[in-house]
């Protein structure tokens, strides 16, 4: 079964929030779909550089780790 309700779930782009379109505090359409923010402060920083926040594969809990060298102390 289908719903279509009008206070549907969307998710802040910027901070990763729920926000539904009752909720949300603002909205930007970019590339004609329309996000919705839990505050000005996130539309902003949306607008500031929409494709960093959109790009989907945003590497998580991935940390560049260093291979350390290992600690070489070789003593005579
Ligand atoms: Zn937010």
């Amino acid at each position: 079964m289908k719903q279509r309700s009008n206070d549907m779930n969307y998710k802040d782009p910027v901070c990763g929030m729920v926000v539904s379109r009752l909720t949300a505090a603002a909205d930007v359409e970019y590339r004609r779909k329309t996000y919705y923010f839990c505050a000005q402060v996130c539309r902003d920083a949306f607008l500031a550089d929409p494709q960093g926040y959109l790009r989907a594969h945003r590497q998580h809990g991935m940390p560049p780790k260093k291979v350390s060298a290992g600690e070489y102390d070789a003593k005579p």
